[in-house]
């Protein structure tokens, strides 16, 4: 039996596990189907701090991986099928059938950017194609750029890319948003955005060169398609927390996310905590991932202690 097990090895997972190994507390780490997490997708991390020239996200990633192990942390490769937190030790059943038992559990599985599944989306994600605007948003600076989706993160995205884009056209399969009313004012009020709604996609279109030149759409008043002119399309359709393999063992929020007790990384379940993505519906950030995933692990090495007081209350 281990002391603790991370589940997930994004920046929170990896952060949890470099401060668990320091502190003594041998964690095993569960690497899921994407070593890494979402930033081995991206291409340039320019906001994280600490690297004034930026920072490729794969490397970034196998370097928190080499820190971790440096301090003792052992990673195995394996996907969680079904996991037993009814009593202490905590017991995790891996995908082939490999149980593994640990005292604590930190869960870092993240969540995953929905997409839309057209084609030609897939084969440009990082080339044209991007599901996080605060990531990518720079590299559209004087272009044309396309946000996808009706809702909350759609109108955010389409604000925040007016910074760099010449103009920003909101693509929504229907002709009312879904968006909070105030999320809409704010986008409608913005001069530089441009409606395109009761538009289903249909292709992310590229030219004879391969570089990403705008959207097809399907015009659903009249029935034609059309062409939506863009350097870069958005896809902000929302995002699924990777809380599946849970089966309902730990409480969530009303959209799946985790719910931890405000302000600490604390689940219903005494010792198991929650950190990064699979918590946060709200920040979503490399750093704001790692920093939640340090805070799981000094939570966890205070409930090992046996000094935490567990009053949980989810948010
Ligand atoms: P969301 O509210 O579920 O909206 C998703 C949007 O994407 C909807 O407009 C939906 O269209 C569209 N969509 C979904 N699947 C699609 C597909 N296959 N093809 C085309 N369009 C598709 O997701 P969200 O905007 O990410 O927001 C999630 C939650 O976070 C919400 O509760 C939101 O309020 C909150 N949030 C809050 C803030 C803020 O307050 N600052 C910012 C971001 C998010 P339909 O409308 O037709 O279903």
């Amino acid at each position: 039996m281990r002391k603790t097990m991370v589940i997930g090895t994004g920046p929170a997972g990896l952060t949890a596990a470099i401060y668990l190994a320091r502190a003594n507390l041998s964690p095993i780490v569960i690497e899921g189907t994407q070593p890494g997490g979402q930033l081995t997708t991206t291409t340039e991390v320019e906001n994280f701090p600490g690297f004034p020239e930026g920072i490729m996200g794969p490397e970034l990633m196998d370097n928190m991986r080499k820190q971790a192990e440096r301090f003792g942390a052992e990673f195995r490769n394996g996907w969680v099928e079904q996991v037993d937190f009814s009593k202490r030790p905590f017991k995790v059943k891996l995908e082939g059938g490999e149980e593994l038992e640990a005292e604590a559990v930190i869960i870092s599985t993240g969540a995953s950017a929905k997409y839309l599944g057209i084609p030609g989306e897939q084969d440009n994600v990082g080339r044209g194609v991007s599901t996080c605007a605060t990531c990518d948003g720079f590299f559209f600076r004087g272009k044309k750029i396309i946000v996808v989706g009706g809702g909350d993160s759609a109108m955010e995205e389409a604000n925040f890319l007016t910074r760099f884009a010449t103009e920003v056209t909101v693509v929504h399969r229907r002709e009312e948003l879904r968006a909070s009313k105030i999320m809409q004012d704010r986008a409608r009020g913005n001069g530089k955005i441009r409606w395109a709604l009761n538009r289903t996609p249909l292709e992310v279109a590229t030219d004879e060169t391969g570089v990403v030149k705008g959207l097809k759409v399907r015009n659903n008043a009249y029935g034609q398609e059309e062409l939506l002119e863009a350097q870069g399309v958005f896809v902000a359709i929302g995002h699924t927390p990777n809380t599946k393999f849970l089966g309902g063992a730990i409480a969530t929020d009303d959209h799946g996310y985790i719910a931890v007790k405000p302000g600490t990384t604390e689940t219903n379940v005494p010792g198991v905590f929650a950190c990064g993505d699979v918590q946060d519906m709200r920040y979503r950030q490399a750093i704001t991932a790692a920093g939640s995933g340090c805070m799981a692990a000094m939570d966890c090495e205070k409930f090992l202690e046996g000094s935490m007081v567990h009053d949980w209350s989810g948010n």
